[in-house]
């Protein structure tokens, strides 16, 4: 039986880089990206429009059973779609983010998601971002990032990401934001944000991109080595 491809788990806090990183590996090794945290922001659009309370764990359980999740590649980028239809901006706007951290709190929505995720990821050659990939849903991925950058820098990242999608934000209510779903997220019973024991951490702060995506290939290319899968080619970057 030839060997699965890896499955790299990428958690940290909001803005520390993840969606971008993970596309870009994602897209050096030919793996699937999957970005739970999009999961999880349809799961609140959907209570938001359906008037489901976050503390309705009964409503949230029936919401998500009969709930469609899927992600459509394409050369633009990928596109979230919530039962047929794309979401890709509505589940960004700030009010469905602080949303998103509430309903993802509650262990209902969480199992129901666990579960779509593992069975999105088991075959490998996944790079799967989220809080808890290394910790809960894949605690044997053979490669773990977390990544983390100063709350100032993450918010500051957030603000320009929203202001060029052409939406009005304030410098200042952004970074806020950003700290109060780093606290939600953090202080939650159920799957709170936690590095696993094995990821390897790496502070993006006043890093590029591509130091950041370095440092990870150099890790990925042990990794691989270590589960007897071939090198990847020579000169494999951006
Ligand atoms: O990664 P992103 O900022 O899009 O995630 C939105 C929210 O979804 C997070 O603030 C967190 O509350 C939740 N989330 C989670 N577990 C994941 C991914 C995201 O609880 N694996």
């Amino acid at each position: 039986m030839s060997q699965r491809e890896l499955i790299i788990a990428i958690d940290g806090p909001s803005g520390a880089g993840k969606s971008t990183l993970s596309r870009l590996l994602a897209r050096i090794l030919g793996y699937v990206n999957i970005d739970t945290g999009a999961m999880y922001r349809a799961v609140a659009l959907q209570a938001h429009r359906l008037n489901v309370s976050p503390e309705d764990a009964a409503g949230l359980g029936r919401l998500c059973e009969g709930l469609r999740i899927e992600f459509e590649r394409s050369e633009a980028g990928d596109r979230v779609l919530l039962n047929g239809e794309d979401v890709s901006e509505a589940i960004r706007t700030p009010e469905v983010s602080l949303l998103t951290s509430r309903v993802a709190a509650c262990p209902c929505v969480r199992t129901a998601l666990v579960r779509l995720q593992r069975s999105l990821g088991e075959q490998g050659g996944v790079v799967l971002e989220g809080r808890d990939i290394g910790t809960v849903v894949f605690p044997r991925a053979e490669a773990k990032f977390f990544l983390l950058a100063s709350a100032r820098e993450r918010g500051h990242r957030r603000y320009l990401e929203l202001k060029e999608k052409g939406l009005v934000v304030d410098l200042e209510q952004t970074i806020a934001e950003v700290e109060e779903r780093d606290a939600a997220d953090g202080a939650r019973e159920h799957s709170p944000l936690l590095q696993a024991e094995d990821a390897v951490a790496i502070d993006s702060t006043g890093l590029s991109i591509e130091q950041v995506l370095e440092e990870m290939l150099q890790v990925v290319r042990a990794r691989r080595r270590h589960s007897g899968l071939p090198d990847m080619p020579r000169g494999s970057t951006v």
